[in-house]
């Protein structure tokens, strides 16, 4: 199923991300965790893809099993910076012929090394070189892109990060996923300054579960967020009980899709990675408002 018509049904949903395994020994237990997420009958899952090959050879598999064998609607993430035009041609192919439906068309992050190149000739810059690439390869799939509340940390400003998403969505992605953010009224302010610039597709908001007082700073350093001082303080009190932590990470996470829903988004994205625990929790502590028609 593609998911513009997933978005489409006007249900309150959840949707959740997976990682696929980075070794073939961890293989049998990503896949038990996917199956429990599956389970939880999320909207969608979407499947990550490693910029540098390593995870990227099982996102395929991954996702082939969660809509084939779990009968999930899948999203299978590709990235291009460090690929050749041959190898994104053949990984299209290989998607179509899996039957995958859904693709997220990101550019990757870059390197510190790669940050000194000359990058004028590089097969791939932008996620835009992608997305042209995928549509003109004549693949009929629903792309997806990434945007940034906070704007891209290789931005100069939000003006031109928001200029470079319109170039995005208009040569071919049907909706857009939001990086994680901690505070909603990032969301809200990004969502009208788009709008305002003529980007009308579906914004599916990604929510972080900070379970973790580790995962704080791995966060913040690769999302780039703002942490509210509600968060901090959350963090400040529990960081040192695991068990609190965890809890409190649920119910802040809970918060702010809630908030969401309440303010006109149906579909929030969550990033509880391959952690059922944490996915059926947050699904139990909106039972109720999910499927609502609204
Ligand atoms: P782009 O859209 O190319 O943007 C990157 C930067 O270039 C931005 O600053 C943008 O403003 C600028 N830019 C864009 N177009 C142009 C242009 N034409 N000219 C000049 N500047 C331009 N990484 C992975 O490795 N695997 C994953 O599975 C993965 N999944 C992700 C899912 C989501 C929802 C998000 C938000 C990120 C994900 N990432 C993933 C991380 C992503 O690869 C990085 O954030 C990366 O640095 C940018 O990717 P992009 O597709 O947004 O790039």
């Amino acid at each position: 199923m593609k998911l513009t018509d997933v978005f489409q049904s006007g249900k309150l949903s959840l949707s959740f991300e997976v990682f696929p395994p980075k070794t073939d020994s961890s293989f049998d237990s990503v896949r038990a965790a996917t199956e429990e997420i599956a389970k939880l009958q999320p909207s969608f899952m979407s499947v990550t893809y490693g910029a540098g090959g390593g995870t990227s050879r099982y996102t395929l598999e991954m996702a082939k099993k969660i809509k084939h064998e779990c009968g999930v609607p899948t999203l299978a993430h590709l990235t291009c910076v460090s690929s050749t035009k041959e190898t994104v041609r053949q990984r299209i192919r290989d998607m179509q012929e899996a039957g995958i439906e859904n693709v997220m068309a990101l550019r990757g992050d870059l390197t510190p090394e790669m940050m000194g190149q000359d990058r004028s000739q590089w097969p791939y810059r932008h996620a835009v070189e992608l997305i042209r690439d995928i549509r003109e390869s004549g693949a009929d799939f629903c792309i997806g892109g990434a945007c940034y509340p906070e704007i891209h940390p290789e931005s100069a400003n939000q003006k031109e990060d928001i200029r470079y998403l319109k170039e995005k969505v208009d040569a071919g992605c049907s909706f857009l996923t939001t990086q994680m953010f901690f505070d909603n009224h990032l969301l809200y302010n990004f969502l009208y300054k788009i709008r305002e610039a003529g980007i009308t597709v579906p914004v599916i908001p990604g929510v972080m579960p900070i379970t973790n007082a580790n995962q704080v700073e791995r966060a913040i350093k690769l999302s780039g967020s703002f942490m509210p001082q509600r968060f901090k303080s959350l963090v400040d009190k529990f960081g040192s009980s695991p068990a609190a932590m965890k809890q409190a990470g649920i119910a802040y996470a809970t918060d702010q899709i809630i908030d969401l829903f309440a303010n006109g988004i149906t579909n929030v994205h969550v990033y509880s990675m391959n952690k059922p625990d944490v996915a059926q929790k947050i699904r139990d502590n909106l039972s109720d408002l999910l499927g609502l028609d609204v």
